[in-house]
């Protein structure tokens, strides 16, 4: 039942609709703002406008930034390494770039392939890669640890053919990890990707 007026409850819904945020936590979020109007309703309703004008998708890599092509491929000194890493999504690029920023360049698929979900080769960025890839020294496959991640991963490697560095993310125990609470599968991945102190 809505407890406050038809714009109210429009912005709780559609804020409700973001990852991460239920309907609970979205009418929070709303009267948080509405009660700091001055300080952060207006001035995020005013990025979200500059936002909403400004954002691209990358044309070479698929990252969204205000510009095209992004401001990490038109970064010169990231083709020295000659490295590009593959990912999923564009969470995936910006979580690899606070790992690692500034060294390599990066190519979004902008989804795994799915039979189940009728994803298919021409859904996702592909043909753009296979363009990209003879000025790389190296394709990084990151990804994601699920069956669909890695069926992706092994038709891009074929895709590629031989000729092309192709690595994959090492799969294994997390920082911090405990052996006895990882699961079978990571914990074989782990031995079978061990590496010499
Ligand atoms: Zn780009």
């Amino acid at each position: 039942m809505p407890s406050g007026g038809l714009e109210i409850e429009q912005l709780i819904q559609l804020l409700a609709r973001l990852p991460g945020l239920g309907p609970r936590s979205a009418r929070r979020a709303v009267l948080h703002m509405i009660k700091k109007k001055e300080q952060l309703m207006l001035p995020l309703s005013a990025a979200l406008d500059r936002a909403v004008m400004a954002v691209k998708t990358c044309e070479i890599c698929g990252n969204i930034d205000t510009v095209s092509p992004c401001s990490i491929c038109s970064d010169p000194r990231r083709g020295d390494s000659g490295i590009l890493i593959v990912v999923e999504d564009v969470s995936d690029l910006w979580a690899m770039e606070r790992a690692a920023p500034g060294q390599v360049r990066y190519h979004v698929l902008g989804g795994v392939l799915s039979p189940l979900d009728g994803v298919g080769p021409d859904d996702l960025n592909l043909d753009m890669l296979i363009s990209r890839a003879p000025d790389c020294s190296e394709i990084v496959l990151a990804m994601n640890a699920t069956v669909d991640g890695q069926t992706t991963a092994h038709y891009i490697t074929d895709r590629l053919g031989p000729g092309i560095k192709v690595t994959r993310l090492a799969h294994g125990v997390p920082i911090g990890g405990e052996l006895d609470y990882l699961d079978e599968g990571t914990l074989s991945q782990a031995l079978k990707a061990r590496t010499q102190i």
